[in-house]
């Protein structure tokens, strides 16, 4: 098969279906995609039919609601497409009720208190606007998925409500600018995944690994990354392999895999696929994931995708690439060539900076998880701080506009020939600060504080949302304006936006700490972790934006915010837990064994030859120590640990992990890896940082 012939092969795309259906199903359907009409069951059942005979002759047997529960992973319930007729025979059967709605068992997915365990029914609902694909042999349809009484268990109904907001809020905005060619704007989004591959024989041996996805213990090795020899390296042929099955199997979801190069960390690589629409985009994201773990599982690798999996080495994270396209194939981040097209340019930047700048708060917790806090704010990610970064080029305009020099006496002129030029911006001269969390890189924004394992939903939602307000309110202000009055009330609008919100601009060094302090003069947010980010879910402000928008009702906020505190909570259990059981089991008994023969060698070279004993005697006294130092660390740890399981309160319980928890973790670690180099080759049971880093 040609790599044409390959792609999108288990995809039943736009191209499939005008093949496949009835004329007057496909436009039916075509115009629920396109403008979110409801979808009659006549058209439903044909689409049925349609999708299982192409599935079927596929080789698929089973057909699924594939849906993204709160676990931020995707679940699916298999059904066989058969159906018993008489005679002891059956036919492959699909019906236009099947495909549009599931009733999954919900009790275990996560509600944050929404559904009650009696009230265990929740539903699936087909999103038509994210192909259906054949996975594993079962026929895939991507849809949501919500409570017996209509509240979101998921990541897609958020999503699909902000997207809806921003086209509402934009398309209003383009056609009070004149526009009216424009009937619908959506987001793109092109999120950068990076990812470590580890040995699957060194994974299995490591506990940290199988329950946290990242190692709890481990000294550096001689060599780290301080070489630098690792980023856009050639690829070790097994990776290459990998690489290259992977991008196969992509390419046959549909998922237009693009770039792909060794990252900065050894074993850690990156994988960018072209832009898609955002939920297209989301969902392919989801499946990436998946697909990179399945098929480094073929080649004797697991796929890591954990923030921080090993300690002083890179973590991994996610640029999500976000901008705004009209359905006419406008970029409408695209600063284009016409003079017409730079106001509408600058209405949409201006609206970005102003949402950036009055809902940093929510992006920040948009990103936030106990792995990803590992990073933020560590020189290696970009600053806890949300800040944006334009560029000299785009901030000296911004500065000229604010001083009145820029539409300077050309107002009132008409608006096709009402500005000037504004330079075309190239990546070279915007995409040069790899310290800024969310910076302009020409025609889109760069959201780059994602951890690698988090779903690109939330982001997303908002990073639409808020940028829906903001639109809302130019449009409000705008909406009444006589004609001829327009375009100066625009310039006026523009220029009052910057003056307000350009506190968040920065193109300076996001590391510093200078940054930190002048941040703090400008009163942007500063969230450091996770439990202090998660209460602005629940702030007066934000429940606001989203109700206003409809993007969550109350209760759906609460129980989100229930659900990101106690998995918060959870993650770190299961990672103290997990310390305590190595360093029990596995470093303390090694520490013992190295005493022991030690203590073994002097007893024979005093009893039997009188030798001096002052190096093991050194040594002992050395381990013991360590030992002792260990053993107290690990003790208080397990203590601290009982006394959370005996907290109740949510938040409390997410603060107390964060402060006394994680630094209890810190000790006995720094403690052991300082021991770990004492201890003889292979005393450990388990891989040393050396051995995973290096060996692939
Ligand atoms: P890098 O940031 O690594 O230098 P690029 O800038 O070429 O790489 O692209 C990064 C990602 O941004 C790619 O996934 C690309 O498809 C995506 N991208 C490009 N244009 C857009 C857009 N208009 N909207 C969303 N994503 C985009
Ligand atoms: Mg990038």
């Amino acid at each position: 098969m040609t790599i044409p012939e390959l792609y999108g092969s288990l995809v039943f795309n736009d191209k499939i279906m005008r093949d496949k259906l009835p004329k007057d199903v496909y436009k039916a359907l075509r115009k629920t995609i396109d403008n979110n009409t409801h979808l009659e069951i006549d058209v439903a059942n044909a689409v049925a039919v349609a999708m299982k005979e192409w599935a079927v002759e596929h080789g698929a047997t089973h057909f699924t609601h594939w849906f993204q529960p709160m676990t931020g992973f995707t679940a699916e319930k298999h059904d066989s497409f058969i159906s018993p007729i008489e005679g002891g025979e059956v036919i492959m059967d699909f019906s236009g009720k099947e495909l549009i709605k599931g009733e999954p068992d919900a009790s275990s997915f996560p509600s944050g208190g929404l559904r009650a365990t009696f009230e265990a029914r929740g539903y699936t609902a087909w999103d038509p606007t994210s192909p259906a694909f054949i996975k594993d042999g079962t026929l895939c349809i991507p849809t949501a998925f919500c409570s017996y009484s209509g509240e979101a268990l998921d990541k897609k109904t958020p999503l699909l409500r902000s997207m809806e907001a921003l086209n509402r809020e934009a398309t209003k905005v383009l056609h009070l600018l004149g526009n009216t060619e424009v009937s619908s704007v959506a987001t793109t989004v092109g999120p950068e995944q990076e990812y470590f591959l580890v040995e699957k024989e060194a994974f299995k041996k490591r506990k940290d690994l199988i329950f946290t996805g990242r190692t709890l213990l481990g000294a550096m090795p001689p060599k780290g990354q301080e070489m630098e020899d690792h980023y856009f390296g050639t690829l070790k042929p097994r990776v290459a392999a990998y690489m290259h099955e992977l991008d196969e199997e992509l390419w046959k979801l549909g998922i237009p895999a693009k770039t792909k190069h060794n990252e900065v960390a050894p074993g850690q690589h990156e994988l960018a696929p072209v832009f898609d629409t955002t939920n297209v985009a989301v969902d392919h994201n989801q499946l990436t994931m998946e697909i990179m773990k399945k098929v480094a599982d073929k080649h004797d690798f697991v796929c890591l995708l954990h923030e921080k999996p090993f300690d002083g080495i890179n973590g991994s994270g996610k640029h999500n690439n976000w901008s705004m396209t009209t359905n006419t194939g406008v970029n409408l981040l695209d600063p284009g060539k016409t003079p017409a097209e730079n106001i509408q340019f600058l209405v949409f930047l201006t609206a970005v900076i102003s949402a950036v700048d009055k809902y940093a708060d929510l992006m920040r917790l948009s990103v936030a998880s106990a792995g990803n806090d590992h990073r933020l704010g560590a020189n290696e990610a970009p600053p806890a701080i949300i800040s944006i970064f334009l560029g000299d080029e785009l901030t000296a305009v911004l500065d000229s506009i604010e001083n009145g020099t820029f539409f300077g006496k050309q107002q009132k002129v008409s608006m096709d020939i009402g500005a000037q030029v504004l330079p075309h911006f190239t990546k070279d001269t915007t995409d040069r600060n790899r310290t800024s969390p969310f910076a302009f890189t020409g025609n889109k924004f760069e959201f780059r504080s994602l951890g690698s394992s988090l779903s690109v939903s939330g982001p997303n939602v908002i990073l639409n949302t808020a940028v829906a307000e903001a639109l809302s309110i130019f449009a409000e202000a705008i909406k009444d304006v006589p004609a001829d009055k327009i375009e100066e009330t625009v310039h006026e609008l523009i220029k009052k936006t910057i003056i307000e919100h350009k506190r968040v601009i920065f193109n300076g060094n996001g590391y510093t700490d200078e940054w930190v302090e002048e941040a703090a003069k400008r009163g942007l947010y500063n969230y450091k972790s996770t439990p202090d980010v998660l209460p602005v879910f629940i702030e007066d402000k934000n429940v606001k934006l989203f109700t206003k928008h409809h993007i969550f009702t109350e209760s759906e906020i609460h129980s989100r915010y229930e659900i990101l505190l106690e998995n918060y909570s959870k993650t770190l259990h299961i990672e103290a837990k997990t310390l305590i059981d190595m360093v029990n089991h596995q470093f303390l008994p090694a520490v013992l064994e190295t005493i022991d023969k030690a203590a073994t060698v002097a007893t024979k070279k005093k009893q039997f030859a009188g030798l001096s004993v002052k190096t093991e005697v050194a040594i002992l006294e050395k381990l013991t120590d360590k030992y002792d130092g260990i053993y107290e660390a690990v003790e208080k740890l397990a203590e601290d640990t009982a006394k959370a399981e005996a907290m109740e309160d949510a938040l409390e319980l997410a603060k107390f992990y964060q402060s006394e928890i994680i630094a209890d973790m810190d000790k006995v670690r720094k403690l052991a890896d300082a021991t770990e180099e004492m201890l003889p080759e292979g005393a450990l049971p388990y891989p040393s940082y050396a051995d995973m880093l290096f060996y692939v």
